[in-house]
């Protein structure tokens, strides 16, 4: 395959593939069969401060843009290794940025950079509440210099391997509030202190090596310290964030498609059938260029999204489309390589089936396709609200 070269970054893009070059998949594989964390494989983009390139150098980050992020991000994908074991590690901070008090940064901020406290944790997501996030229960009442939360957060990656948790909780309750997105409040907690003092973290096993947990709050109190921003803003906070995280993840997936790609690409050219190799049939060429084709233009989406975001511009149509088509040309590149492998295609070995259950979930979080379609046709289009 003739990839796009990506001309922005390379410098990064060539040293993160060096560093990826160490973790093969043979690492993967073995932590996969475990569902185990690629502690080594953090503590390597820790050190080398590519998870700090967001924070200020004020704060001892690198004090990049989001695009120096998507790029490290699309690279570890692109070499088959995974990101969302601490991507999170580099955006969740950007509401202690945007929306703490000068001492929360300080407080924080350098810790972050310095990879001592991890950041990994993002609690919005309920059994109950789903999509409809204003919805959520979980509450937090205050109690003198405290707030006591009480309820339970789902699908929380990392929690188990994170020192702080951004938590979003309502602080009044729904139906007391004039919008539905008024009375929610965000809050750092510090799940060293809490654990075992009414915060329970359970690990949920699924499809592939995610390390996504439930938290349950039980009269857990957190300090009024830890309220990021003002009470009742909450909504709006973790708003903020969520165009660079769809950004990111777009980003991951379009890595996600280069290495489908490169994989389908080199098998198609070497494996011979009938006497020829198989990639010389058109239809095992056609989805694999239809595949590259995909990923192609939702890489241009992706960068029109970066570029809006670094300058400042609104970006919401153009982040929550990267994210859209980016996770679909993923999953075009998945299908269409576990395709030209055939039987090989499902074999552990070759790390296709791995990355086929890994890119499967960017459809779905951190928004579904269908969140995406309809925010496009209400927002974008004018379409009717449906719900
Ligand atoms: C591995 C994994 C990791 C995750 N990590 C985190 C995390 O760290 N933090 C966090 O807070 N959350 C996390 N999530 C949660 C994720 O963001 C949600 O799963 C996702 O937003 C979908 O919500 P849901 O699962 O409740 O689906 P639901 O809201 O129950 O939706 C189910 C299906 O119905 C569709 N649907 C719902 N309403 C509508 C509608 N009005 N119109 C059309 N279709 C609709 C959805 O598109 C979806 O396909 C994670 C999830 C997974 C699986």
């Amino acid at each position: 395959m003739q990839p796009s070269a990506p001309s922005d970054h390379a410098e990064i893009r060539e040293e993160v593939r060096k560093l990826c070059a160490r973790f093969p998949g043979e690492y993967w594989r073995r932590l996969d069969a475990a569902r185990a964390y690629p502690a080594e494989f953090v503590a390597a983009l820790t050190e080398s401060g590519y998870l700090a390139v967001l924070i200020p150098e004020a704060f001892g980050g690198a004090g990049l843009g989001l695009s120096a992020a998507a790029a490290i991000l699309e690279t570890i994908h692109a070499n088959g290794c995974n990101g969302a074991a601490c991507h999170a590690q580099m955006y969740i901070m950007g509401t202690i940025l945007r929306h703490g008090s000068a001492a929360q940064q300080a407080e924080y901020l350098p810790g972050i950079a310095a990879g001592t406290l991890r950041l990994q944790a993002f609690g919005v997501t309920e059994p109950t509440s789903g999509t409809d996030t204003t919805a959520l229960r979980t509450f937090a009442r205050r109690d003198g210099d405290d707030y006591v939360v009480n309820g339970q957060k789902i699908w929380t990656s990392r929690a188990e391997h994170s020192d702080l948790m951004l938590l979003l909780a309502r602080t009044t309750p729904r139906e007391q509030v004039a919008r539905r997105t008024e009375g929610l409040s965000t809050f750092l907690v510090d799940m060293r202190a809490a654990a075992g003092r009414g915060l329970t973290i359970r690990p949920i096993r699924t499809m592939m090596n995610h390390n996504s947990c439930e938290v349950f709050f039980d009269d857990l109190r957190i300090p009024a310290a830890s309220l990021i921003g003002a009470e009742g803003s909450g909504f709006r906070a973790v708003l903020d964030g969520m165009n660079a995280e769809r950004l990111l993840i777009a980003a991951e997936c379009i890595g996600d498609a280069r290495w489908f790609l490169d994989k389908a690409t080199a098998y198609a050219n070497s494996r011979q059938v009938f006497g020829r190799p198989i990639g010389q049939n058109q239809g095992v060429q056609f989805p694999i260029a239809r595949a590259y084709a995909q990923m192609r233009a939702a890489d241009l989406m992706v960068r029109e999204g970066l570029a809006k975001y670094e300058a400042g511009a609104p970006c919401g149509p153009e982040a929550n489309m990267a994210k859209m088509l980016a996770a679909e040309a993923s999953w075009a590149a998945a299908e269409a390589c576990v395709q030209t492998h055939g039987g090989f295609g499902f074999a552990e070995e070759y790390d296709v089936e791995r990355k086929f259950r890994e890119t499967r979930l960017y459809q779905v979080a951190p928004i579904s396709t269908n969140l995406v379609l309809s925010y496009l046709a209400e927002h974008v289009l004018g379409l009717p609200r449906s719900y």
